[in-house]
């Protein structure tokens, strides 16, 4: 027997369709490029939307094709969100941190032939042009320089949307077919495109809107971090136009004066990102905002992941800003949001320690997506175990097969193997101990990279901690931590030796310490481990 309910198929043009209708006045406001500040709405974007999807057509993009967008984070680019993926093509956003290299792949593999280019970006796009035969449109979301080499078509963005007449309706779509293509930033290997679907994103917005996630609504004000090339930035585009929150796009000023300006400045409630980001702009708020300027602003609650949110971290929010910090585990073949940490209603009344503790780990996986821990055999390890294993996860939102493979990246039963180790308390909540190219294999047992890390990131002195194993002639591998300081602090190895062994066993402790001026770093602002492993391999054997 079939319900008798209508068949709405799941896809993003509904989505900016009812941010237009709901929440038309409500801001989307973006950082310039001059710093100036520019102010449009769902109304607005979803006008433009229209009128770009239009003016694609006219390029002669056609259903399926990709387009590609090298941009940050501004109106422009959300626009191109929608157009590209509500206008039937796939929006396929390259990040352009990448080595030239990888540019020149990830663009290469998802075949485009329009790219829309921020006018600083340029530099990166234009000297690969010559190895990317099939593109034969640039659309410049800006002015368009003087003296760009021929070979292809240039066009101003300003143009695009004058091409043709808007699109009066967004052609009707199956659920099923593609949006949307990103691709891993390569921490571990080469870029893998994941192909996100209409319905993945969609199930992945309602996901993230609801109360234990993001908790997103028309009330708040969304200060959107991550960059709108990596994973979609977590899905809060596609989010916030369901609920109807105000979208804060910093353009590329993400250092700490100008991220401050916009909290206070736009009022902003919530906003996600990486530890990293997070420790520079609390740095920056507590040499800069005094008490008052602290207390005015109006942010209440964070989002962090995309590497484990150190316990320090969750400890400065509260300290510094009375604010809530939610961590998420995720990479991009879940969409990204897979677990999310929230208290449970037994655990309210927890002793501040404790609610620290548990903030720190990974979170609970949310409806939609399962998490499983295996030992080495394959066998699922219990809930509350305390052995850790690989983590594998499936659901409506994870990866199925990477764009163009010939083989599905899931197991018979349908499990991504996400690469991570960790384990499953009790509860439910997951902790991630280390990514398994990052333990530290010690004599035959592991040590956690993640949890040393997190340990030396609560010293006082310690802005940024990584810890990587180096090669040892007795135990084959050892932990070394580099960390990088507070300015002008007196640090002492014998002082953190110390103090890591109250969180972690003696035999834990990093064979030595290095103080670096700097951390490498990926285009999402995470620790470049394979290249620290690198740098340091002969330290404890020279
Ligand atoms: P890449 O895999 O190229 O680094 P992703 O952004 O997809 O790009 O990274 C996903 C990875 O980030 C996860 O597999 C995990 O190792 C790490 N990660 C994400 N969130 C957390 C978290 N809360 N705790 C620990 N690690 C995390």
């Amino acid at each position: 027997l079939k319900g008798g309910m209508q068949q709405w198929p799941l896809t993003t043009g509904a989505l900016i369709d009812h941010a237009a209708r709901q929440h038309g006045a409500t801001e989307v406001v973006s950082r310039a490029a001059d710093g100036g500040v520019v102010r449009s709405h769902w109304a607005g974007i979803a006008a433009n939307a229209r009128a770009a999807a239009a003016g694609l057509a006219m390029l002669g993009a056609e259903r399926g094709d990709r387009v590609a967008t090298l941009a940050w984070n501004r109106a422009a680019h959300l626009e191109l969100y929608y157009a590209i993926s509500a206008g039937g093509m796939v929006l396929h956003t390259v990040n352009p941190r990448l080595h030239a290299d990888q540019v020149r792949y990830v663009t290469a593999h998802g075949g485009a032939r329009i790219l829309c280019v921020d006018p600083d970006l340029l530099p990166i796009v234009t000297p690969i042009l010559p190895l990317l035969p099939e593109v034969h449109t640039v659309v410049v979301l800006g002015d368009i320089p003087a003296d760009q080499p021929g070979g292809v078509r240039y066009l101003s963005y300003a143009d695009l949307l004058g091409l043709a007449p808007p699109l009066a309706e967004w052609p009707v779509l199956d659920e099923n077919d593609a949006a949307s293509l990103c691709y891993t930033s390569g921490t571990t290997g080469d870029p893998k495109g994941c192909l996100y679907s209409h319905r993945s994103i969609l199930l992945h917005a309602f996901g993230i809107c609801a109360a234990d996630s993001m908790a997103l609504s028309a009330c708040d004000t969304v200060l959107l971090l991550p960059p709108m090339f990596h994973v979609n930035s977590w899905g809060v585009p596609f989010g916030a136009a369901m609920c109807g929150a105000k979208l804060v796009l910093p353009g590329n000023q993400l250092d700490g004066a100008s991220l401050l300006a916009l909290l206070r400045d736009e009022r902003v409630t919530f906003s996600l990102g990486v530890p990293t980001v997070w420790f520079m702009l609390l740095d920056h708020i507590a040499a800069n905002a005094d008490p008052e300027a602290r207390a005015a602003l109006r942010l209440d609650r964070v989002f962090t992941g995309g590497a484990s949110t150190p316990r320090a971290l969750v400890q400065r929010f509260r300290d510094l800003l009375g604010v809530e910090t939610m961590q998420a585990w995720g990479m991009t073949e879940t969409s990204p949001v897979a677990a999310v940490c929230r208290p449970l209603g037994c655990q309210r009344d927890l002793p501040p320690e404790e609610a620290l503790d548990l903030r720190a780990k990974a979170g609970r996986g949310v409806f939609g997506v399962e998490l499983r821990v295996e030992d080495e055999d394959g066998r699922g390890l219990p809930v509350g175990d305390a052995a850790t294993g690989a983590l594998k996860v499936r659901g409506h939102w994870v990866i199925d097969r990477y764009f163009g493979a010939a083989a599905d990246a899931v197991d018979a039963d349908g499990w991504f193997d996400t690469g991570d180790v960790g384990r499953i308390d009790a509860r439910g909540f997951l902790q991630i101990t280390d990514r398994s190219k990052d333990v530290i294999k010690s004599g035959g047992e592991w040590i956690s990279s993640i949890e040393l890390e997190n340990a030396a990131a609560a010293h006082p002195a310690v802005a940024e901690a990584a810890v990587v194993g180096v090669a040892h002639p007795s135990w084959q591998e050892r932990p070394l931590l580099l960390v990088r300081l507070h300015p002008d602090v007196a640090f002492d190895a014998g002082d953190m030796r110390a103090h890591l062994l109250q969180h972690v066993a003696r035999w834990w402790l990093p064979d030595d310490i290095v103080v670096v001026d700097d951390l490498p770093h990926t285009a999402s602002g995470k620790v470049v481990k394979a290249a620290l492993r690198e740098r340091y391999r002969d330290h404890l054997s020279s």
